[in-house]
């Protein structure tokens, strides 16, 4: 069965065909809603009570969820939204982890198991570079077999070939695992790390910050403690982070709510945080979805349409004033659903993502590159206007609604 097929006998539409509001609403806003985003545009904060009667939202209120986070949106950031040109480097496929939701995960012996050569690493950074890439994102699976200082040989080698390079990489799960393997703590490891080339971590394996949910999706997998910890240790550090959440499984609305505010909380103690990146669960080849009879779970196909709204929506007004900038990503979401995203709260189309094989791995369907011009495309269709950023949100080139280029006084990456 091809992936088209699969989608429709499933229930679920290619995101591309989903409007966002497929008609116009009549019915009035709820009143304890339209109290809640009232408090939220009057500048209150948001609890997570609060949160979960958004997420909740039904009808009308989604309308007005989604119009809540487009106001506080352009409140923060102006009508203007990003993207940047990254590379994705996974080094190896092989990991002994055998988490529930992950289509990416090889043993040692399959035949499609992979471990790049330093000299692999550093050309792939290359090459991204005269693609135009101011950023290499590189993640890899848990190698039982991994030397103690590949972490830090895989930055020295990128930083030889591409000094200007900025290196986004190693999961706080990928910390924990070199950091025990080097025996060091989190700080002299991440420190290690920042000396030889480290320019900001992915806020990767969060999944979702739930003792209970963190247990079925994986049970041996780093703890909401310790992924808090290896996040607080780089912030504090000045090593800043992104920050996510794999939503859609086996998940809630409580969940999600809980999630955001402990985020919102840490942001609080360090400002460490670039961006809220919400992942759809990617259900095709998952594990944890075509195994779900035999783990006994209850497992969705991923998030629906109106959950993905709502996250994006709900992220913006519970993250106001603390987190500005909150990502819809094309490779979960579609190009064009993605889009329509833009103006339920989110303000970054995130990276063209050249060799995407995360998602893919687990049957995504978006493919693996967007070009730079594709990406301008995608945001003016929003009605926003585009511009390529760095990996810190920095601009680094503006773009008109005629292609005309502007050129961008902030320099290089
Ligand atoms: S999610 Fe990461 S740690 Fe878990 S099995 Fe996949 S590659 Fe390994």
């Amino acid at each position: 069965m091809n992936i088209a097929s699969k989608i429709k006998s499933e229930g679920q539409q290619p995101t591309n065909e989903r409007p966002l509001f497929t008609s116009l609403e009549t019915a009035p806003v709820r009143p304890e809603i339209a109290a809640i985003l009232a408090e939220a545009l009057a500048g209150q904060e948001i609890s997570e009570r609060q949160a979960i009667l958004l997420f909740q939202a039904e009808g009308a209120d989604i309308q007005a969820v989604a119009s809540c986070a487009d106001t506080l949106r352009q409140r923060s950031v102006g009508d203007r939204a990003s993207f940047v040109i990254t590379r994705n480097i996974n080094f190896t496929n092989i990991c002994y982890m055998g988490c529930k939701f992950c289509g990416f995960a090889r043993p040692k012996n399959a035949a499609d198991a992979e471990l790049l050569s330093m000299q692999e690493i550093a050309r792939r950074a290359q090459e991204a570079v005269d693609k135009g890439a101011t950023e290499v994102c590189i993640q890899g699976g848990l190698h039982p077999d991994l030397p103690v200082d590949q972490y830090r040989n895989i930055l020295l080698a990128i930083k030889k070939q591409v000094p200007q390079l900025h290196i986004h990489a190693f999961s706080p799960f990928e910390i924990m695992f070199g950091a025990k393997n080097a025996k060091l703590s989190y700080r002299d490891f991440i420190q290690d790390l920042i000396d030889c080339g480290l320019g900001s971590m992915p806020g990767t394996a969060a999944e979702i910050l739930d003792v209970e949910i963190r247990q079925q999706l994986t049970r041996d997998k780093l703890t909401t403690g310790q992924w808090q910890e290896i996040i607080s240790t780089a912030h504090q550090l000045g090593l800043p982070t992104t920050a996510t959440i794999m939503y859609g499984h086996i998940d809630g609305p409580a969940h999600w709510a809980a999630h955001i505010g402990l985020l919102r909380e840490m942001q609080k103690k360090h400002r460490g945080f670039t961006e809220f990146v919400p992942l759809g669960f990617v259900h095709y080849e998952s594990p944890l979805y075509t195994d779900r009879k035999k783990l006994k779970l209850d497992v969705r196909p991923g998030p629906t349409a109106t959950e993905n709204i709502l996250m994006h929506a709900v992220a913006r007004i519970m993250l106001n004033g603390w987190i500005d900038n909150i990502q819809a990503s094309w490779v979960k979401l579609g190009p064009d659903y993605a889009v329509q995203m833009l103006r339920a709260g989110a303000n970054d189309l995130g990276g063209t993502l050249i060799n995407e094989t995360i998602t893919r791995s687990s049957g995504g369907v978006h493919g693996e590159e967007i070009l730079p011009e594709d990406m301008v495309k995608m945001i003016e269709r929003s009605g926003l206007r585009a511009y390529r950023r760095n990996t810190l949100y920095r601009p680094l080139q503006h773009f008109v609604p005629s292609d005309q280029l502007i050129a961008c006084s902030a320099g290089a990456a």
